[in-house]
């Protein structure tokens, strides 16, 4: 064989092992995906078959797209009034079982003494969570789909699709509506994975407190663009204290002791009375 004839079988020997380890690549990140939405899958079907049989008092609040059940849980009354979400995101069903499982520690061991009240929705879409899926049935990010004076049909990435027009969903309807009905005095929606507490409108303080107490840093801007935003619906349009609470994608035993805490402290805060 030449070498001239050699040099080009070696290029195309070269190519062929470039191709191979590139498809080898895009396979093995193909499965790991794949595990990962299957795992999170697991975790969100999971967190909806408990919620439906839990024995606390739970209300259905409202319906998702395809009809699954939204909760919600009224704990104890007084002032100030605290609404918790979890699992705007089906793709973060740790957020949900965060407040699933602090709505049976406060509802268990402090129903009847809380001098203020707690609304505890802990997953705002269920489609989502039992897909695995962080948009929810229509394939809307339902954090994007709040009618904000910034919202906009553009959009970069599809898992953050915001819908044909704000408050398109029934979901976020549901939590338009929570907050009508129940005017809190300050709201917690929980998140993963970022660990930071994040916060919109006048929370700066209490993001403070929360980030004493679970020692996550505090974050006013998450760092990136984000049109039809709860936060900002809620926090700067409408002047609620809004927590974003970030928690890591760590095992549900863990976040809970980082957090119980500071979590229990924030529901008590009342700014008008600032003891802390
Ligand atoms: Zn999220």
């Amino acid at each position: 064989m030449s070498f001239r004839k050699l040099s080009v079988y070696a290029k195309f020997i070269n190519i062929l092992l470039l191709l191979f380890f590139a498809s080898s690549l895009l396979y093995i990140s193909c499965v790991s995906q794949k595990k990962l939405q299957i795992e999170l899958q697991f975790h969100g079907r999971f967190l909806y078959d408990r919620l439906g049989i839990s024995e606390l008092p739970w209300s259905v609040w409202a319906n998702s797209v395809e009809g699954r059940n939204i909760y919600l849980l009224e704990i104890s009354e007084g002032s100030p009034v605290t609404v918790i979400f979890g699992a705007f995101h089906g793709s973060e069903p740790l957020s949900g079982e965060f407040a699933l499982q602090f709505a049976e520690f406060l509802y268990n061991e402090y129903n009847n003494y809380l001098d203020c009240k707690v609304v505890i929705i802990p997953a705002v879409n269920p489609d989502g969570l039992v897909q695995g899926k962080r948009t929810n049935a229509n394939g809307v990010d339902i954090n994007r789909n709040f009618p904000t004076e910034n919202w906009t049909k553009n959009y970069t990435k599809k898992s953050q699709y915001p819908g044909e027009y704000p408050a398109s969903e029934p979901e976020t309807q549901a939590v338009i509506k929570i907050l009508e009905k129940y005017q809190p005095d300050k709201i917690i929606s929980i998140h993963t994975p970022l660990k930071m507490v994040n916060y919109n409108g006048p929370a700066k303080k209490l993001a403070f407190l929360i980030s004493e107490r679970n020692g996550y840093p505090v974050s006013h801007y998450i760092g990136y663009p984000t049109p039809g935003l709860f936060g900002t619906y809620a926090g700067v349009e409408r002047n609620i204290p809004t927590i974003t609470l970030e928690l890591p994608r760590e095992p549900l035993q863990k976040v809970w002791e980082e957090n119980r805490e500071a979590l229990f402290e924030a529901i008590k805060y009342d700014k008008n009375f600032d003891n802390f």
